[in-house]
């Protein structure tokens, strides 16, 4: 569809992006040769706290041979938080939207602190929303961006507000550990999963799925341990298996984590 339509941007979700680039050189295809200006994403995030681009994005940069730009968006919030050439953070549009960062008690926190992203949108009429909480955790960088807008930035989402695991003393949020993994190119799929374990906190689950069989667990226990500093316990899985698990009919984004704590 790229070569007939001569399209040279592609706006996506970033593992799907990631899966047509394996497809295509699985098939004798180049997608850096695809001629891609741009690569826009969408539904996930592709930058860590430190605003460095994940090792997955990376990978998927690598194979198109074209930056990945992040935005963040909903129905509810009525625009987009979309990067600039800069790359450092999605720009606040101040006339559109009144963009809060709460803490549990659901008051604002300062620029640079985590908490959950509260969101007033000023244009819709229909259905009007007031802080309407959005459920994602992220944080406001209010310094002037290097490309000259005054604008705040938001940062990459880190996780769900609800799906925040306590685990072994230290917080982490799964799509961390799914991004982790995921940022090894043999690695071709992780799903996370929770239930509540004896003493009360987070049993951990992760099933991945890696393509060279001469990877075992210790290796992807090594790379969790030296980038999140906590080590769930981890399943090998087949690929029909991570595939069933991730690939739902009728949902648009995959399925990369399981809440069995109310079981
Ligand atoms: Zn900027």
């Amino acid at each position: 569809m790229l070569k007939s339509t001569g399209a040279n941007q592609i706006v996506g979700v970033p593992s799907l992006m990631r899966k047509i680039a394996e497809h295509a050189l699985e098939n004798g295809e180049d997608p850096a040769q695809a001629g891609m200006r741009r690569l826009i994403a969408i539904g996930e995030p592709t930058r860590d706290a430190s605003l460095d681009l994940l090792p997955s994005a990376r990978l998927i940069e690598e194979a198109w041979g074209a930056p990945l730009y992040s935005t963040y968006a909903s129905t509810e919030i009525a625009t987009t938080f979309c990067e600039c050439p800069e790359r450092r953070g999605g720009h606040l549009r101040p006339e559109l939207l009144v963009v809060e960062i709460v803490n549990d008690e659901g008051r604002p926190v300062p620029a640079g602190e985590t908490g959950e992203v509260v969101v007033t949108p000023l244009g819709v009429r229909g259905m009007p929303l007031v802080r309407f909480r959005t459920g994602d955790v992220s944080f406001l960088m209010t310094e002037r961006c290097s490309c000259g807008r005054f604008s705040p930035r938001l940062g990459p989402i880190l996780g769900r507000k609800n799906q925040m695991l306590k685990f072994k003393g230290t917080t982490v949020f799964p799509n961390a550990i799914v991004a982790a993994l995921e940022g090894r190119a043999d690695v071709a799929g992780a799903c996370v999963e929770v239930g509540k374990s004896d003493d009360g906190t987070d049993r951990v689950v992760v099933y991945v799925h890696v393509k060279d069989p001469s990877v075992d667990r210790r290796n992807l226990e090594d790379l969790l341990r030296s980038r999140l500093r906590v080590v769930p316990e981890i399943v090998l899985v087949s690929e029909a298996e991570i595939n069933d698990q991730m690939y739902r009919p009728g949902r648009r984004k995959r399925v990369t984590f399981l809440d069995r704590r109310g079981e």
